[in-house]
């Protein structure tokens, strides 16, 4: 009996240069986000971008919907460099995106990369023109696009043309079939016009984004296996809080298994006035669970259950988990490697000593009517026992002095 222990080799795709960063041909999956400010609030959008990007977010969207906000952009950019912030930054447009960058050139140095909406360009005669003046201000900015379909912006013309097709069909389809394709074809189709036009293959990122769980995996997998295009991956409209984390876990993470995806975005609808870095937290979780990427160390928690009635263990895993989230700017140039770390805080002894072991740093905490002693476990061996009001702070300055001694 064999079993399934990794994911599928990666997806062969071309390489994409995003300024500094490479999306696809096997580099590392990219996470990205997107800020909500408006882009012509220059303060709001240098802080949200800088936030983001200490976050973790290796590349960031700004909306460029007007003329305020196309004249912000290299404002914005040569204030985050100032700042010390030199994240790529990628410029989203929709219907005057080939009036906008062709008035303000400066806009179309400062961007890394402009995302293009084939559904959005504009509509009959004019759709060809604004998408071609697109393209040819790529290429002599000498930036990559991101032809990123959206299932709720699809071109009418090309879903009515795949309809009527089906309808006339001996074997019509289901239209959530038609669909799929039609969103499939849009984006292969206008990133076959933009390589005619002079675009390299390897100035193309594609996405083609819906809302549903089971439409993301079937599209992108079909999509992938058309085509070598570097595939950004996202579920649009994913929802709030837990909803949208496990929509859009479940369905990347189906996608990524199967060696898709260079690019990724959770695009979580943040509470009001809640943080919009959960994005790229939750982003970098998904892929550091799924072993494709090492972002910050994981605190293993046990869920708690009966042995243990107190919240001491869920306290000092919190705080634990809280420590290493504030200091990692720090560690990660300090301490290379420090992101692999395992740490686990478990509530009883029944099952912790196991599970400590595991980890390269582990406590096991007493259950209810255990002796009042904490058992550490430093690389599989036990290194000690803690006792007293001073477990908490104790172990702190264990896991401070493993990371000093392993990776300092
Ligand atoms: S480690 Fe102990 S307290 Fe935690 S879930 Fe397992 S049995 Fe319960």
């Amino acid at each position: 009996m064999s079993f399934l222990t990794a994911p599928l080799p990666r997806r062969i795709t071309k390489a994409v240069k995003v300024g500094s960063v490479t999306v696809g041909g096997g580099a590392p999956i990219v996470v990205q986000s997107m800020t909500n400010t408006d882009t012509a609030d220059i303060d709001g959008t240098v802080a949200q971008v800088a936030a983001l990007h200490k976050a973790g977010s290796e590349l960031v969207r700004i909306t460029v919907d007007r003329d305020e906000a196309a004249k912000a952009v290299p404002r914005i950019k040569e204030r985050l460099l100032r700042l010390g912030v030199d994240v790529p930054l990628v410029g989203d447009f929709h219907y005057i995106g080939h009036k906008l960058l062709g008035e303000n050139p400066d806009c179309a140095a400062a961007l890394d990369k402009y995302r293009i909406n084939p559904g959005n360009v504009g509509f009959k005669a004019r759709r060809d023109k604004q998408f071609s003046t697109l393209i040819e201000l790529a290429i002599q900015h000498d930036k990559p696009v991101r032809i990123g379909v959206n299932w709720g912006s699809l071109d009418e013309e090309l879903l009515t043309r795949l309809m009527d097709e089906n309808s006339a069909s001996d074997a019509p389809r289901s239209a959530q079939m038609v669909m799929h394709e039609a969103i499939i074809q849009s984006a292969l189709l206008s990133a076959a016009r933009a390589e005619e036009l002079g675009l390299g293959a390897d100035k193309i990122i594609l996405s083609a984004k819906v809302s549903q769980v089971q439409d993301l995996i079937a599209v992108n997998t079909e999509l992938a296996s058309r085509s070598d295009y570097a595939l950004h991956l996202g579920l649009t409209e994913a929802g709030m809080g837990t909803k949208g984390i496990v929509a859009s876990s479940a369905a990347m993470g189906m996608v990524l298994q199967q060696g898709i995806g260079d690019t990724i975005r959770v695009s979580l609808t943040p509470e009001p006035n809640g943080d919009r870095t959960r994005e790229v937290q939750v982003a970098q979780e998904l892929l550091q669970s799924m072993g494709f990427r090492s972002f910050i160390p994981i605190v293993a928690a046990c869920p708690g259950c009966g042995r243990t009635t107190s919240t001491v263990f869920q306290e000092l895993a919190q705080d634990i988990q809280n420590d290493i989230r504030t200091n990692m700017p720090i560690w990660r140039e300090k301490y290379p490697g420090v992101e692999a770390l395992n740490v686990a805080v478990m509530g009883c002894i029944v099952n912790g000593p196991g599970e400590s072991k595991h980890a390269d740093i582990g406590i096991s905490l007493p259950g209810t009517g255990e002796t009042p002693a904490a058992p550490v476990f430093i690389d599989g061996e036990k290194a000690g026992t803690l006792r007293g009001e001073t477990i908490a702070a104790d172990f702190h300055t264990m896991v401070r002095d493993y990371i000093e001694k392993r990776f300092g």
